[in-house]
């Protein structure tokens, strides 16, 4: 049986009873000039939309190439996660032609499957929904090579501010904090394992539990949980499918940028700051280990299409529906790593995704 024509018939009431009052906020037409301008309304940039426009004497506008995320009903749903990559809330990349690697992948020769997110939430409409930070040496990194302001120390307060953490035996954790924006929770529904907790938290090496950004059985998408809340907000102006084409430079110095919408080409000027951004852009590799597992627990098809499930979903948000089925990580250093910090992660996924994934595959 195929799960998808249930999970759309949820997403969309799910979509609908979860966003509804923060829906039709995008605008149109465009002012000439702003004092931000914002390409793209990806994972990070919904966050700096919103927190701009808190300051009512910022005018901040956000363009987005993609539609509105409320368009695809299954990206609310947790449980849904993997339905959403290959739809048109992705960009649908393959990355170059590898020599080393991307033997796995089904399709085009050695190629990696890129999936990005497109749409306001960006890729984190796509995304697995686990929350991570790096390691404090990832960020004391960065300021040895130059970044003031962005060590650990520096950057830790502004988790805590975001932060609003749903794990009882974390509330008085000095790395955590409640009352933010962005809701943190142990994703309770399956107890696969009696899972030793060793995870360190000043070193993240180890095993844990895994910690997920689901806000009342619902995707906590900073899109939901930072931009929607604020796209009420005069100084805010949102458009979607405004794909940026150029940034207008005017003696070496960028003034605002083209965008096309409707197939119509405009201009929108800004306030001008010189910050060179993405540059050294990396990325990892991943790779799934599916095992079957002799038990009745996990996330099965009739597990998730049953009736209780779904009414329990519609009703209170919990249940299989609103699992991401991650149950595990591992922060690990092998004997070759060079770095302090950990080069490999691995999370253990007892869920629908990896027999969405084989079914993914076999397109
Ligand atoms: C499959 C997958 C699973 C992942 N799982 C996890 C996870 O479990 N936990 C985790 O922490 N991270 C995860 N990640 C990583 C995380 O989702 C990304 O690092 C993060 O979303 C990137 O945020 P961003 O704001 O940099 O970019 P994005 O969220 O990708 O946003 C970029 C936005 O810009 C828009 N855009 C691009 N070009 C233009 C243009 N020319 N004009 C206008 N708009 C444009 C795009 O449409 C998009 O909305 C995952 C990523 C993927 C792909």
């Amino acid at each position: 049986m195929c799960a998808y024509p249930v999970l759309i018939a949820i997403g969309a009431l799910f979509a609908y009873k979860y966003t509804a009052k923060n829906t039709k906020l995008t605008v149109e037409n465009v002012n000439s000039t702003y004092d931000y301008i914002i390409i793209g309304a990806g994972s990070a940039r919904c966050v700096l939309a919103a927190r701009l426009s808190e300051d009512p004497n910022n005018r901040v506008l956000l363009l987005e190439a993609g539609g509105e995320e409320t368009d695809n009903a299954n990206i609310s749903i947790p449980a849904a996660a993997l339905s959403v990559w290959n739809t048109l809330s992705d960009w649908i990349y393959s990355a170059t032609q590898q020599r080393n690697s991307g033997f796995a992948q089904i399709g085009d020769e050695n190629r990696h499957y890129w999936p990005r997110g497109k749409g306001i939430g960006g890729s984190n409409n796509l995304n697995i929904m686990q929350y991570v930070r790096g390691s404090r040496y990832d960020y004391d990194e960065w300021e040895d090579q130059g970044c003031d302001g962005w060590g650990y120390d520096d950057v830790l307060p502004y988790f805590l501010k975001s932060e609003d953490i749903r794990i009882d035996d974390l509330k008085n954790s000095r790395f955590h904090n409640s009352g933010g924006s962005l809701a943190v929770i142990k994703d309770t529904v399956f107890f696969l394992f009696g899972i030793v907790l060793l995870m360190e938290e000043r070193s993240w090496i180890g095993f844990g539990g895994s910690q997920v950004n689901v806000r009342e059985g619902a995707r906590g998408s900073t899109a939901a949980q930072f931009l929607r809340p604020s796209m009420g907000r005069s100084n805010l102006h949102v458009v979607v499918n405004a794909h940026v084409t150029t940034v207008v430079i005017d003696n070496k110095v960028a003034t605002g940028v083209a965008f096309i919408k409707d197939n119509r080409k405009q201009i929108v000027s800004a306030v001008v700051v010189d910050l060179p951004v993405g540059q050294n852009m990396e990325n990892h590799i991943y790779s799934f280990i599916p095992a079957t597992m002799n038990t009745s627990e996990g996330l099965t098809g009739p597990k998730v299409e049953s009736l209780s499930s779904i009414g329990q979903y519609l009703i209170f948000g919990t249940g299989p529906l609103s699992t991401t089925g991650l149950v595990g990580t591992a922060f690990i250093k092998s004997s070759k790593c060079k770095t302090k910090y950990p080069e490999i992660q691995c999370h253990l996924l007892a869920t629908l995704l990896i027999q969405e994934l084989a079914k993914y595959s076999e397109k």
